[in-house]
């Protein structure tokens, strides 16, 4: 006899934390990171619009939770932060003005965001707890009927022993006697010798193997009782995915960089995109005006690349530059440039292009990397010690070579 409801299948809903603990969650995650004072503040001010746009994009989505961290991290940015930056003071008024009329309508529309994220805390909360309810009820109705089970397997494994004892024995007997039969049979060919009781048990087959049975009980093991789930529906601590499109950037770029390779002389451009669905896409490559060296690249006249990326709707994804005769790797200059792209975006990455041995490779600084090269306050070329743990192969890029992407040239 089965049970009606199975333990095993019975599987409890996922928790979900009280709305007040989650919008807790939300408010730190905007408030949780660091402005550097020894980053210079216009690269605070051109990712505050990128920033912005991507809350924006967020908003167009309906994904709440990250509009409002984002809307909140940007205000938090202008409002506390950047006004005790050491350049603060550098800005114009015009800037400034600009920055406080975009701050302005922020705190209302981060405050109607946050009733509607608390409001759909509330309905899941109170969903959870109905599903917890009936899980609860369900629980315990099945471990009653699951121990009234064990009871009654108990019971009819006792019987099931003593019946199969009860036959086994019976049929080693019949066995015996009929190995007794054949014996005398053979030897004497006198039937009468048989075993009085012979026709008793002469119902079963002597082909009939003796079968034991004992263990037979079906196993209902505890230790599989469903384990609660710890993982809250909001995730929000992984990086996002960057789609690149890995082919037709590379090719384009090693293309357009030819000129400068041939001379030995590095090439830099930027990697821009577009953020939807929480997922970003390299797009475009902006080639800003730029000198460079055998082993380095400044980018120059940055302000028009600002202009650039404002009209196209760009954000920064991260950059690419050649290393003319050397592998691919990333320099201790290369470190502390990417380090500030990385700062400014947890998702940038930096493309090394290798055009001698056709290697390239796409980098991003480990979590310890980034703090490390923040914190380092040498200029140039110079050792770090361990630098292998410092930067990985960015391991949250997917390629899609069926997107395209456009080149930019402002040189
Ligand atoms: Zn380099
Ligand atoms: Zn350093």
């Amino acid at each position: 006899m089965s049970i009606e409801l199975n333990i095993d299948d019975l599987r409890p809903p996922a928790i979900v934390k009280n709305p007040e603990e989650r919008m807790k969650f939300l408010v730190e995650k905007s408030k949780n990171f660091v402005v550097e004072h020894s980053i210079p503040i216009r690269l605070y001010i051109s990712s505050g619009r990128q920033l912005l746009q991507m809350a924006n994009t967020y908003l167009d989505e309906m994904n709440m939770e990250q509009a409002f961290v984002l809307y909140m991290r940007y205000i938090t940015l202008f409002f506390e932060n950047l006004p005790s930056h050491p350049q603060y003071d550098e800005i114009n008024e015009e800037d400034k003005r600009s920055i406080r009329s975009k701050l302005k309508p922020l705190f209302g529309i981060a405050e109607v965001i946050k009733i509607r994220i608390q409001n759909k805390y509330k309905e899941e909360y109170e969903n959870y707890l109905t599903q917890k309810k009936i899980y609860d009820e369900k629980l315990t109705k099945a471990q009653k009927a699951l121990i009234e089970q064990r009871q009654k397997d108990q019971q009819n494994l006792e019987d099931k022993k003593r019946q199969d004892y009860v036959t086994d024995l019976q049929s080693q007997i019949d066995k015996k006697k009929r190995e007794l039969a054949d014996k005398k049979n053979e030897n004497f060919e006198d039937k009468n010798e048989v075993i009085s009781d012979d026709e008793d048990s002469s119902s079963i087959s002597t082909d009939q193997p003796i079968k034991t049975q004992s263990h037979h009980k079906p196993v209902i093991d505890r230790s599989t009782k469903p384990s609660m789930s710890l993982l809250d529906d909001v995730d929000l601590d992984t990086l996002r995915s960057m789609i690149v499109p890995f082919q037709v950037l590379t090719k384009k770029f090693v293309k357009i960089a030819q000129q400068n390779t041939d001379r030995n002389i590095e090439t830099c451009g930027i990697l821009c995109g577009q953020l939807k669905n929480d997922n970003f896409t390299i797009t475009h490559i902006l080639i800003p005006k730029q000198t460079g060296t055998s082993d380095s690249c400044t980018s120059i006249n940055e302000e028009e690349l600002l202009i650039e990326q404002e009209r196209h709707n760009l954000i920064t994804m991260g950059w690419i530059h050649t290393h003319p005769t050397q592998r691919s790797f990333l320099s201790s200059i290369d470190l502390h440039t990417h380090a500030l792209y990385q700062k400014m975006l947890p998702e940038a990455i930096a493309i090394v292009v290798a055009p001698t041995t056709s290697e390239i490779q796409m980098y991003s600084l480990t979590e310890h990397g980034l703090e490390f090269i923040l914190k380092c306050r040498e200029k140039g070329f110079h050792p770090h010690t361990n630098e292998q743990s410092l930067y990985h192969s960015a391991n949250h890029t997917i390629i899609n070579d069926k997107l395209c992407v456009d080149i930019i040239d402002l040189r």
